[in-house]
């Protein structure tokens, strides 16, 4: 039985005040295979305690001094690559192919960090006046469980890039793969109290992260109704919040676009993280004359996913974190039933053999409209809607018709016409003819998909606060 009985506060691992446990559930097997103690307001009030006072000095390094840090934490981590994938498939049950990605991610955080370190401009003018980018203080940094070591990464590395210092408080769910990159940031032998990891629950080290009055920013990644609870305590002391939050993204196939390439991708896309991902293109809007044949291939696909052991090569969808989450994939598929959409491929229970995990079957749904609950609301497993559309206005309105704004997709063989449609969705990010990242491009939601932004130049000054100097 693993036991993650240490947070870590002011240089070292020590053990929480708080004595409650959260069972550590392997999602491949629903068996039991550890505990983590979880820290309590007390804790955390001590992990802020110790950045507020590291930050009195951190904040006054040199941009050459934190490049230095950055480049030993991206050696800690670098050199535990492996353990880091292997830890996330059995703890989370990401699939190999995915963990190997969301790994490679979190080291890459600190070089891409280092490069935007190097040319930045501290101190600027405006007008007639110098303008002094500062460091804001000290940083809440909470995050899920989908992805949750490649979150901390770029949130810890844009802190300190900025010279702040962060308490971070991670997923519950995450304790294994949270114990093993503090190991990393430890052997990376940053000042002590610069980072601080509580373990601990969202309404107790949350909580308190998002009210007390040290704490200058909060960057959260998570649910909009978690967000929204965020936002609103944070309010009281006027931090300032980087939000990015849920996502219910269209994907919009235009007439010339080649189905035979542009639908299965659709699908894997759909099915990208299990289907937990903020960012899948969940909603797959297809002209009205074309549904038939984009029907046959999207079913095609789905038959082709491999839904089982995440630690296998070739599989595609492994089991959702948690029976939780599992149960609530479950009832999406049975409302979206309900509601008169037809079912394409999968459905409601198991895989046949993978009864013991929270496996769901690679689901996906046509003749959806989108006023339909499974086109609004963020279901957060492996299920797609196909929404036929009328005309080129009319996809840009359904794509428009939603309450988020994260991302948006666009395939087709003419690029500019691509690029037009691309400038009259309201999202953060548009990815045309495939799924690409740029860790340099601003990352964020329009709508109720957050506030801020999170990479390149956008990402760093959201850790800092401009003061103009006048003379
Ligand atoms: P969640 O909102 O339930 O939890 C996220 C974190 O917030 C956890 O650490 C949790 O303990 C903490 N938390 C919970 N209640 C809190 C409170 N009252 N105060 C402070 N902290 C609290 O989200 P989740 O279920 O862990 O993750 C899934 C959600 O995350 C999805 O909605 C998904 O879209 C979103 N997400 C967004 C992005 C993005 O970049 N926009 C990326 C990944 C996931």
């Amino acid at each position: 039985m693993i036991q993650i009985n240490k947070i870590y506060i002011n240089g070292e691992f020590v053990s929480p005040l708080g004595t409650e446990t959260f069972d550590l559930i392997n999602p491949t097997t629903n068996l039991k295979t550890g505990e983590v103690t979880l820290g309590n307001e007390e804790d955390t009030q001590m992990a802020i305690a110790a950045a507020k006072n590291a930050f009195k000095t951190f904040s006054k390094t040199t941009k050459e001094e934190r490049i230095a840090y950055l480049q030993k934490m991206h050696e800690a981590v670098s050199k535990r690559e492996e353990e880091l994938v292997s830890v996330m498939v059995d703890e989370y049950g990401g699939t190999l192919q995915f963990c190997r990605m969301s790994v490679q991610n979190a080291i890459s955080a600190f070089t891409t960090t280092i490069t935007i370190l190097k040319s930045y401009d501290f101190e600027k003018t405006a007008g007639h006046s110098k303008v002094r980018f500062e460091s804001l203080g000290v940083v809440g940094i909470i995050t899920p469980w989908n992805a949750s070591n490649s979150f901390i990464c770029n949130k810890l590395a844009t802190a300190i890039a900025a010279g702040c210092t962060a308490v971070i408080k991670p997923s519950e769910m995450s304790a294994r793969q949270t114990q093993l990159i503090a190991e990393c940031f430890h052997e990376a032998g940053l000042p002590k109290g610069v980072f601080n990891i509580v373990n601990g629950l969202g309404n107790i080290v949350g909580t308190e992260i998002t009210h007390h009055p040290d704490i200058a920013k909060i960057s959260f990644t998570g649910s909009t109704v978690t967000g929204k609870a965020i936002a609103k305590g944070a309010v009281d002391t006027m931090k300032r919040i980087t939000l990015e939050l849920g996502g219910k993204s269209p994907n919009i196939i235009l007439e010339d676009a080649d189905l035979n390439k542009a639908i299965p991708m659709a699908v894997f896309g759909a099915f990208m993280n299990n289907g937990q991902a903020c960012i899948a293109p969940t909603r797959l809007l297809v002209p009205q004359n074309k549904l038939e044949e984009v029907n046959e291939l999207a079913k095609k696909a789905a038959e082709q996913v491999k839904v089982g052991n995440p630690a296998e090569e070739d599989t595609l969808v492994g089991p959702m974190v948690s029976a939780k989450q599992y149960d609530r994939v479950q009832s999406y598929i049975r409302l979206g039933q309900e509601e008169g959409a037809t079912l394409l491929s999968g459905g409601e229970g198991k895989p046949a053999g993978l009864e013991n995990g929270n496996f769901v079957k690679a689901t996906v749904f046509t003749n959806v409209r989108n006023d339909m609950r499974i086109a609004r609301e963020e279901i957060f497993g492996p299920v797609l809607s196909i929404i036929p559309y009328a005309d080129e206005e009319e996809a840009i309105a359904i794509a428009n018709d939603t309450t988020y704004g994260l991302a948006a997709y666009i395939s087709s063989s003419d690029r500019e016409r691509a690029e037009n449609i691309a400038a009259q969705i309201d999202a953060g990010r548009v990815c045309i003819n495939g799924f690409s990242h740029d860790p340099f491009a601003p990352f964020g939601g329009f709508k109720q998909s957050g506030i801020g932004r999170e990479y390149g130049v956008f990402g760093l000054e959201a850790y800092l606060e401009p003061k103009a100097i006048l003379a």
